[in-house]
């Protein structure tokens, strides 16, 4: 059964899986609900980096003022989705919907899905648990007893978007160590970077960030043009970026490596023993606490819901009324327009409108956009990679110049909306009293332990 769902805005993001401790890692003044409304900017009361609780608060709000709270049907799950008829032509769709105690019928003409990705933490046992000794949890959905934390020495396995957070929550809670054991080092995007995408007017080429992201990854000693993820031409004129993850925006991160407070660990857990943790190429690590940071499972019962067989764009089984709007997977790019969320979901909102005010235009292009065939083996076929979406976006504006023309203003917001709220003088002096706060939290920490040995 689809989960029941919450009482109130927010989603599975911010009421689940964010811990109390998580803050919005992109800034605040791009991610606003009613982004594609000219005259609306992010709460200027609001922090620059939100915590879980006020970005809640912000979505409640919002709900509220355009009365959508009356409308909205909270704690009732999707069940299935029935195509009665032709549905361009006088059908419908029958949705059945339950709550705790009832289930319903709706008749609808479109269904506009946002089911997102993130439901379950991924899991990994590793044998020899009960001889470990110390803690261990999930560094996501809440479950962190950061009591914990303090003089610990941790190991965070993965490095993803969590990693990045609780690298920030250990330095805080006065861990004495951080391992990071992952098997690739993903890059994360300085918090500077961060800002330098979203408040340029057209997207950056990847060369821009790469050289970028240098400046801070030449503290640690890292070449960000030989790693991996780039994928640049011989005079780096051009470069792609590809990793399974976004950008987690951060500084403490660099700051925590750059003190050795925290270690980055190439490699995989084979075993646990007496307050250490084994690797599989006989690496030992001493710690006390194991936080697993692996990532989620997207719902599991989505693509059986909603009937999918195929993508073509984001359109299930290739139906104009039927799209999905949900967090595209990790990041492959050769020019950025930011590391939010927001601006593109802003992309994909105006593009469904367009084709649901005239779905009948959708079917000259359907052909040529991406197609993606269910998988048997993969249990969320709905999940979509952020290329696909890119693929999607170059096809329907080559074909639909008015489209091109609304997402060429509603692009324009982007940009806007993010100086406003971030001038340059304002944004910089913010990021530097945070580096100089934690430099001095790492210094106190450092001379700390000295006192103690
Ligand atoms: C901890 C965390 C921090 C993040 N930080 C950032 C950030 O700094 N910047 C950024 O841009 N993005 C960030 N993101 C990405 C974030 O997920 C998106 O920005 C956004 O919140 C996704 O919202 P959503 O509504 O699409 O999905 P969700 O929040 O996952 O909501 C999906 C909703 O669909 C409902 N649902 C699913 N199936 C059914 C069904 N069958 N019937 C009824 N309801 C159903 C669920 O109950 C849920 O309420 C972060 C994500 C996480 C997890």
């Amino acid at each position: 059964m689809a989960s029941l769902g919450y009482d109130s805005f927010g989603g599975t993001t911010w009421r689940d899986v964010a811990n109390e401790t998580t803050k919005l890692q992109t800034e605040k003044g791009t991610y606003v609900p009613e982004y594609l409304d000219p005259a609306v900017h992010c709460p200027e009361d609001m922090k620059t980096w939100p915590s879980r609780d006020s970005i809640l608060e912000m979505c409640v709000a919002c709900g509220e003022r355009h009365g959508l709270d009356e409308k909205t049907r909270f704690n009732t799950s999707l069940e299935k989705l029935e195509v009665k008829g032709d549905t361009l032509n006088g059908g419908h769709y029958e949705l059945h919907l339950t709550t705790e105690d009832a289930s319903e019928t709706l008749k609808v003409s479109a269904l506009i899905s946002c089911p997102g990705t993130f439901y379950n933490p991924i899991d990994i046992k590793w044998p020899g648990r009960d001889e470990f000794g110390g803690y261990v949890c999930h560094g996501s959905y809440d479950s962190i007893n950061y009591d914990k934390l303090k003089d610990a020495s941790v190991c965070i396995v993965g490095h993803g978007g969590f990693t990045i957070e609780n690298v920030r929550t250990c330095v805080e809670r006065k861990s004495k160590k951080v391992y990071v054991v992952c098997r690739h080092r993903h890059l994360a995007g300085p918090k500077m970077v961060s800002w330098m995408v979203s408040g340029a007017a057209v997207p950056l080429p990847g060369p821009y960030v790469v050289e970028a992201f240098q400046m801070m990854y030449s503290l640690l000693g890292v070449d960000v043009w030989a790693h991996p993820v780039v994928n640049a031409n011989a005079d780096r004129s051009s470069a792609i970026l590809t990793q399974t993850t976004t950008f987690g925006v951060t500084d403490i991160y660099f700051l925590a490596c750059y003190y050795k407070v925290c270690e980055i660990v190439n490699g995989e857990i084979e075993k646990l023993s007496k307050g250490k943790v084994v690797l599989t190429d006989g690496k030992e690590l001493e710690c006390n606490v194991i936080m697993k940071c692996l990532g989620s499972t997207g719902a599991t019962d989505f693509d059986e819901i909603i009937g999918f067989q195929f993508y073509q764009g984001w359109w299930v089984n290739g139906d104009p009324l039927l799209p999905v709007v949900a967090p595209a997977k990790g990041v492959q790019a050769k020019n950025f327009a930011g590391f939010s969320l927001a601006p593109g979901y802003a992309g994909m909102i105006v593009t469904n409108r367009y084709i649901l005010d005239d779905p009948a235009r959708f079917l000259g292009v359907r052909d040529w956009l991406p197609k993606t065939t269910k998988d048997d083996h993969y249990e969320c076929n709905y999940i979509y990679k952020g290329s696909h979406v890119l693929a999607t976006m170059v096809i329907l504006q080559g074909q639909f110049p008015e489209l091109t023309a609304e997402l060429a203003e509603a692009d324009k917001l982007k940009a806007e909306k993010h100086m406003k709220a971030h001038p340059l003088e304002k944004h910089l002096s913010e990021c530097l009293a945070e580096w100089k706060m934690y430099i001095k939290m790492m210094k106190a920490a450092r001379k700390d332990k000295v006192q103690k040995c």
